[in-house]
């Protein structure tokens, strides 16, 4: 409980809030979770990085003290991995949108899980793009409405999660914003982590997915997360049977989803050495 009541203000740049998140979005369950997460692993506000992209999760670098980059849409990966390349004694995590991460910056996100850099991703995934007014993302679900499907989606999201581990990430985990101690722990599990790490949480927007979605307040939403979420060993023990029942009714797993080493050395280690080849140290 001390957990949940201690106050993380020196973490935030008071002088830029009141935040323009709207009453209960989710974004800002997922960006406590974070600043928990980096006290959880001792780093601190001089050795930790937030690069963002674009969109309303992308707004919350603006809010975090430490040095922060918000960047162009799309191109989060890649600012950070030119900043874990330049400084690779800096930790680097990066806050990205379903929007942001798996529409246009889709080819960083696979070629950041491919080169495995040691980077903690973690991806605010609202179903739609919020700021911009509601327009359907590659996250929004089959049937789910949006301002550019009124009657319903037809085109069907893919698992951002599946894709990561299928592109090299070495930490792949999943939370939602109902579960506020597992989503902290599932990004410090994944900073803890060396090489690309993705955690994908899935936060609530009422204003924009919500009420064009039968679940106009946040508490709907959060039930919903609720009763859709399954703790990875619960789901790993349904027959073959009862798991497509449960994906036919948009149940999902939550923990830790893909764990492995890669034998290569690390991205950065493996650059420098073609920097000393270029400059003739090496042969
Ligand atoms: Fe949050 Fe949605 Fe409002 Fe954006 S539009 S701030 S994601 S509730």
């Amino acid at each position: 409980m001390a957990e949940l009541t201690r106050s993380y203000e020196k973490y935030f740049r008071q002088n830029r809030l009141p935040h323009l998140w709207c009453p209960g979005c989710g974004n800002g369950i997922a960006m406590k979770a974070i600043v928990q997460a980096i006290e959880k692993q001792g780093w601190t506000q001089d050795n930790t990085v937030i690069v963002s992209g674009i969109g309303c999760s992308s707004r919350a670098s603006g809010y975090m003290d430490f040095d922060t980059l918000h960047t162009a849409h799309g191109r989060a990966i890649p600012f950070a991995t030119g900043i874990k390349l330049a400084r690779p004694e800096l930790n680097v995590v990066v806050i990205t949108g379903d929007g942001d991460c798996c529409a246009i910056g889709g080819n960083h996100f696979i070629h950041g899980c491919r080169r495995n850099v040691d980077l903690t991703v973690v991806l605010f995934n609202n179903a739609i793009y919020g700021m911009t007014g509601g327009q359907a993302s590659p996250m929004t679900p089959l049937g789910g409405k949006a301002t550019t499907t009124p009657y319903g989606s037809v085109d069907r999201p893919f698992d951002p999660c599946h894709l990561a581990k299928a592109a090299g990430a070495t930490f792949v985990a999943r939370s939602t914003a109902f579960h506020v101690q597992h989503m902290t722990d599932m990004i410090a599990q994944g900073m803890a982590s060396r090489g690309f790490s993705f955690i994908e949480t899935q936060v609530q927007c009422p204003t924009s997915y919500g009420r064009r979605n039968k679940m106009p307040s946040p508490a709907e939403m959060l039930k919903w997360l609720q009763q859709h979420a399954v703790l990875k060993p619960a789901w790993d023990r349904l027959d073959r049977e009862k798991k497509k029942a449960y994906i036919l009714d948009h149940k999902f797993p939550i923990g830790v989803l893909h764990q492995a080493k890669r034998p290569e050395l690390d991205y950065d280690a493996a650059y420098d050495q073609v920097i000393e080849r270029a400059q003739g140290v090496k042969a």
